[in-house]
């Protein structure tokens, strides 16, 4: 069986916030409904799925003030669930950056309790040494990611402090940063990412307000990323953020300064979506032709996400009595990026399903479990070298590109 590398999901985020337990096997019901969850090792075992970047994410502070979250926050309350201390503070200081570290610190607890009892043979590696003898042991492997500047710090004193915390983050074993997500933060803006329907429902508005593109923080972030090695993400940053991050790496090639990947970890591309997907800004959020481009030249990664508003721009999906397939998405949306160059290269192409990340799972990979439906559907559409690029090939080499310290 080919292993896959999803480079995007998040149970480190049910961990975290739902206290829920990786090592056992979880129903597959709505993302939603506490308690779920779509990642765990019984799961990954069946589905043959080597190694996840698992993102940890504490959600912002602008969601607890959203117009109709908090009976949302009343509801998980009345479950057993307290949320209000795990959203981000609104103070200035280290209390994401903290609150972070207590996530991450929970899934090593897991991991490490999962391995010790025999169950399975697994780890999370922090660094190039850890992971290749994780590789060479055949160990499933979790690798730590972030989804937000805001877990750097707010407001600190001194763009070093974000750096150190930077630093401080990537000895705990986080590999991928992305650099934006539902609302602005020190770093940069943010072009959103909740689709319309459940926008709508939950008084989610994307901000118009304060600078646009990166900051002064965000651009020293960015050439930290790639001096010291932690992969950038591009998802959910505004157009002006991707173009000045581009504009950096090609500085940083001018003067001879190493270029690592940069990713976009869980997406479709703009081109598969322009037909059913009417709000023009969430279009801007997904990389279009050139784009796409850009990322192979930097030898990164564009990682299929399995919710179907990103592949098509369907926003009707969840609707009662719809079966709503997804693989057959993701296989259109490989297709046309291999006709986005000459040669057909797909060494660029990865899985990051955005699973445990609160999303809408199509019906046919409603688990972790079933990957293997996609990665079939892969090998029935691919040739063998292909689907091993794109199931894992692509995903080890832009890590081990990241580790890379010499
Ligand atoms: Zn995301």
């Amino acid at each position: 069986m080919i292993p896959i590398y999803d480079i995007h999901c998040h149970p480190s985020l049910k961990v975290y916030l739902c206290n829920a337990k990786i090592a056992q096997e979880h129903h597959h019901g709505s993302d939603f409904l506490p308690g779920q969850m779509h990642v765990d090792l019984p799961g990954m075992k069946t589905g043959g799925v080597q190694c996840v970047l698992s993102f940890q994410y504490v959600p912002e502070a602008g969601l607890g003030t959203m117009r109709k979250s908090k009976w949302l926050f009343s509801l998980m309350k009345g479950l057993g669930i307290s949320i209000t201390k795990k959203i981000e503070s609104g103070l200035d200081g280290n209390g994401c950056f903290d609150q972070a570290m207590e996530g991450i610190g929970k899934m090593n607890d897991q991991v490490k309790e999962a391995n010790d009892s025999g169950a399975f043979n697994i780890t999370s590696p922090k660094n190039a040494l850890e992971f290749e003898a994780a590789f060479n042991e055949n160990k499933m492997i979790i690798l730590h990611g972030l989804e937000g500047g805001h877990h750097l710090g707010k407001n600190l004193p001194d763009i070093q402090d974000y750096l150190d915390n930077l630093q401080k983050l990537k000895e705990a074993g986080v590999c991928i940063l992305t650099l934006a997500h539902f609302f602005p933060n020190n770093l940069c803006d943010s072009a959103g990412g909740i689709p319309p329907g459940e926008a709508k429902f939950f008084g989610y508005s994307r901000s118009t307000s304060g600078p646009k593109g990166l900051t002064a923080i965000g651009e020293a972030v960015v050439n930290w990323c790639q001096d010291h090695g932690m992969i950038i993400d591009l998802v959910h940053s505004s157009v002006e953020t991707r173009n000045r991050v581009y504009e950096i790496l090609d500085e940083r090639r001018v003067l001879g300064k190493r270029i690592r990947p940069i990713v976009f970890s869980h997406t479709g591309v703009r081109p598969m979506v322009a037909h059913l997907m009417l709000n023009e800004d969430d279009q801007l959020l997904l990389p279009d032709a050139p784009e796409i481009l850009k990322i192979q030249s930097y030898g990164g990664l564009i990682g299929m996400i399995l919710m179907n508003y990103w592949q098509n721009g369907d926003d009707q999906q969840d609707a009662i009595l719809e079966n709503d397939l997804g693989i057959q998405l993701v296989i259109d949306t490989i297709g046309f990026i291999k006709k986005c160059t000459a040669d057909g290269d797909l060494s660029y192409v990865s899985i990051g399903t955005d699973l445990d990340g609160f999303t809408t799972i199509p019906r046919d990979v409603s688990h972790i479990s079933k990957i293997d439906k996609l990665r079939q559907a892969i090998l029935a559409n691919f040739s063998v070298a292909e689907a091993e690029q794109i199931c894992y090939g692509n995903a080890l080499r832009v890590i081990r590109e990241n580790f890379r310290i010499d």
